[in-house]
């Protein structure tokens, strides 16, 4: 649609873009597969995609004992292939998932595979994931999946897909009963979500190396410049999060528009990027968002579609605070910004168990705003991933499992003698397949008559769709 002259625009947007944010959102398939067919078979070695290897391969690795005896997990290998297939670099086949029931298996597959053929391990079934991502493809009919999820560098074991908190070997409860408790992080210490905001051109050009570090991100889209890019639809592909930030990038007057000229209205601007990025990414839902500037505008627009929103403040968030979740705080890179100085905010935010985002514009020579060199960012993404206790995630999940929790802390379970029933109905524009980590003094946890599987990690995963937790 309205293309812009981008090449004449580097000078104009450094003048414009002084506290340009962002908005971004998902696509991919990040909500990890939810409920995921019956996972039978242990899972096959996944291969991304990109490899050249044929995709699908889920290695099961059984490191969660859940259910299912044939329901291994999957651990997904990465080779990380550049390749054009879908589920790339993530290396997280999900693989189906022991607990088996319809919460089942998660498979945040990487793989796409190219089918079963030389896939190793397959056996049994393909867990077609939730939503978006399916199942670390097995063998044989892995042929489709499309990974969304995995995380990184072990790819996930267990229904979420999400990232494995260090802890592990961890005995499952054997007490009363009781003491329902959600875990701050999904078990990690505390955690980060790194942004992109203005679909820069540099952004672009360094996409490879973003997406070698094996965390999912989140780019914030103005769909008006470098609106055809293929880059995106990788993005989405490779599990990072695609978001709104507007169509034109204006203030929410209307004036100082980046890119174009305003559409009008606040929810133009909101709506026309996100059908953009839809039906232009293969994205089938924007769920976060970043305000142009961060200007305060856009809150109640946004509050309105999305599950939260990014602004430029700065600040961290902790678990079940009240932050506004449509005017998230940041840390805003500032120009020829060093690793040094982001990492001391993540280990400043580790230390406070809080959720520290980060807003990085240019890595120069687009006229992009505050530019840094690509690789201090990336030593910044890898010192987060590699401190073990820090989850870095993307905004979409980790704002999901923010949002969860605080809405757990207000719920009061029904009693029935010794049995406990948590119901919950979800936020507006909450992406599917997502769950919360709980631990308990002891009991059985079930959701809809599915027993939940024990992590030696030290948690239960039980899934937001389902509505309803029972312990008894
Ligand atoms: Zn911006």
């Amino acid at each position: 649609m309205r293309r812009l002259r981008q090449l004449s625009f580097p000078i104009f947007i450094t003048a414009t873009l002084i506290a340009a944010c962002s908005s971004s959102d998902d696509n991919s398939g990040e909500p990890s597969g939810s409920a995921g067919s019956t996972p039978s078979g242990s899972a096959g070695t996944s291969h991304g995609g990109g490899s050249g290897t044929a995709g699908g391969s889920a290695r099961g690795g059984s490191s969660f004992g859940g259910g299912a005896p044939l329901g291994t997990a999957g651990q997904g290998s990465s080779s990380a292939g550049a390749g054009n297939i879908a589920g790339s670099s993530n290396p997280g086949g999900g693989g189906s998932f022991g607990s088996g029931g319809s919460f089942g298996s998660a498979g945040t597959g990487a793989s796409t595979g190219g089918g079963g053929a030389s896939s190793t391990g397959a056996s049994g079934s393909t867990s077609t994931g939730g939503s978006t991502s399916s199942g670390g493809s097995t063998g044989a009919s892995g042929s489709t999946s499309t990974g969304g999820g995995g995380t990184t560098t072990t790819g996930p074991s267990e229904p979420s897909g999400m990232p494995l908190p260090p802890t592990n070997n961890v005995a499952k409860p054997s007490g009363t009963a009781g003491n329902l408790k959600v875990l701050d992080w999904a078990g990690f210490d505390s955690a980060v979500s790194f942004t992109f905001d203005d679909a820069l051109t540099s952004q672009i050009q360094n996409y490879s190396a973003l997406n070698a570090t094996g965390v999912k991100l989140t780019f914030y889209l103005v769909s008006n410049n470098n609106g055809t890019s293929t880059t995106w639809s990788q993005a989405a592909k490779d599990g990072h999060e695609l978001g709104n930030h507007t169509a034109h990038h204006c203030h929410d007057d209307g004036t100082g528009c980046g890119w174009g000229t305003y559409a009008g209205s606040l929810a133009s601007e909101l709506d026309q990027c996100t059908t953009h990025i839809e039906q232009q990414f293969g994205v089938s839902d924007v769920y976060t968002a970043a305000a142009p500037y961060g200007d305060a505008g856009y809150d109640t627009p946004d509050s309105t579609r999305f599950l939260l929103n990014r602004g430029v403040n700065g600040g961290s968030v902790a678990p079940n605070d009240n932050s506004n979740p449509f005017q998230l705080p940041c840390h805003t890179a500032a120009m020829g910004e060093t690793a040094a100085t982001f990492n001391a905010a993540t280990d400043a935010a580790h230390s406070a168990k809080k959720w520290q985002i980060f807003l990085v514009h240019s890595f120069g020579g687009d006229g992009g705003y505050n530019p840094v060199a690509i690789g201090d960012v990336t030593a910044a993404i890898t010192h987060a991933k590699s401190a073990g206790n820090i989850w870095a995630d993307n905004m979409v999940h980790v704002g999901a499992y923010w949002r969860a929790e605080k809405l757990f802390s207000t719920l009061t379970p029904t009693k029935s003698g010794t049995t406990q029933t948590w119901t919950w109905t979800l936020p507006a524009h909450f992406p599917p397949g997502r769950y919360l980590r709980v631990k308990v003094d002891g009991g059985t946890l079930s959701q809809k008559g599915t027993t939940l599987a024990w992590s030696s990690h030290g948690y239960y995963e039980v899934a937001l769709d389902a509505g309803t937790l029972t312990l008894q």
